[in-house]
């Protein structure tokens, strides 16, 4: 986990936090309450209650949570295998083998993955393994060693594309198998996982009629109702220009997700080069259309997948996406600072 993104969304989270507690002060009873949790999805999750839970509903509650992510987490992990789950890593290993029982969450995911593959016309496709990996290759190399930094080949990378596509992951849901038939095929849910689970855990929230939660997922954040006294939160859309310190716009949420996507969060330096971790299946190469794209919905998994696949397509293209499926809006950071956004967002936009 790299140190700096962590103190970055440390810093998010904060300043939400104190943001909420200095816009309304809340009566005793709703003092806010939060955990961290440093385990899941390589990210640092924060549980945040300010509806007045006493501190035992609180920690049984977001026990509940940790143990949703924790169960997710292990499920879509593609680097490690757990004795007692089979899980991505495990579905990848046994590519070209044959099908592989897993959880029935997984089956529902994989059904989910595929309807927003076809949704984003391929822009965010977990089917695209064989390609990213070589992206992970390339950029845990630099890390370990800047100086070998090194960008990927495109005839690799085109190679590597011919082994993607869902008509490459069979997904028996009677049998609740699954199997990869082509054994240079991969999955990676990177685009998606952490909002999907974010989700499942905010629906549990609801389902046992939790208010006034906030999940920080790794940047995934979701709002669970108002604050008690039916105002809105604040949360900060970061300046995609690192050296700025401060946000480049706040915004007001209840009952909604707010994910950004941007070329900050993970990247590797080739003569002076920046090269993020968002590729566009056109290309296969870094999307470079904008520096951030955050997308304000109710579903987190939703938000995610769109905040990869728009990220991947201009203004106009995700303009108009964003649209057809409907209560999605959008803002839209690019390189030089200017900033647009949908107009569903005007309202949301905390002045100063
Ligand atoms: P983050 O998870 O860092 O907040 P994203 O939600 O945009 O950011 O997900 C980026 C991750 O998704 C990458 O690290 C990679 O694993 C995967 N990914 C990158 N490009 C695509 C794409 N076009 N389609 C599907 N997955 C992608
Ligand atoms: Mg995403």
């Amino acid at each position: 986990m790299k140190i700096k993104s962590v103190l970055g969304l440390l810093l998010a989270a904060v300043t939400a936090f104190s943001l909420t507690a200095c816009a309304s002060p809340a009566p005793a009873k709703t003092e806010p309450q939060g955990k961290v949790y440093f385990s899941y999805f390589d990210t640092v999750s924060y549980v945040y209650s300010y509806a007045g839970d006493t501190a035992e509903q609180f920690n049984d509650r977001s026990a509940a949570v940790s143990s949703i992510l924790s169960d997710y987490h292990r499920l879509f992990d593609i680097y490690n295998e757990y004795t007692d789950t089979v899980n991505l890593c495990t579905v990848n290993k046994n590519a070209g083998g044959e099908p592989l029982k897993v959880d029935e969450r997984l089956i529902e995911f994989l059904k989910y993955a595929k309807e927003l593959a076809e949704l984003t016309e391929g822009a965010m496709d977990i089917t695209l393994g064989s390609v990213l990996n070589i992206w992970h290759i390339h950029r845990e190399e630099a890390s370990e060693d800047p100086s070998k930094a090194s960008v990927p080949d495109i005839k690799e990378l085109k190679k590597a594309f011919e082994h993607t596509g869902f008509e490459l992951l069979e997904i028996d849901e009677a049998n609740s198998t699954v199997r990869i038939t082509d054994p240079k095929a991969s999955l990676d849910v990177g685009a998606l996982g952490k909002g999907y689970a974010t989700e499942k855990a905010a629906q549990y929230l609801e389902s046992i009629g939790a208010y006034g939660y906030v999940l920080n997922i790794g940047g995934n954040v979701r709002a669970i109702g108002t604050k008690p006294d039916g105002s809105k939160w604040v949360t900060a859309i970061r300046n995609p220009d690192m050296s700025a310190e401060d946000y480049a716009m706040k915004i007001n949420i209840s009952d909604l997700s707010c994910v950004t996507s941007g070329v900050y969060e993970r990247f590797f330096t080739v003569n002076g080069r920046q090269y993020h971790h968002i590729i566009d299946r056109d290309t296969l190469f870094p999307a470079d259309y904008f520096a951030s794209l955050t997308v304000l919905t109710k579903d987190s998994g939703l938000a995610d997948a769109l905040s990869t696949a728009l990220f991947c397509m201009s203004y106009e293209d995700g303009k108009a996406m964003a649209e057809k499926i409907g209560g999605v809006e959008l803002i839209w950071i690019y390189p030089d600072g200017e900033i647009k956004y949908t107009d569903g967002v005007e309202d949301m936009i905390v002045k100063q």
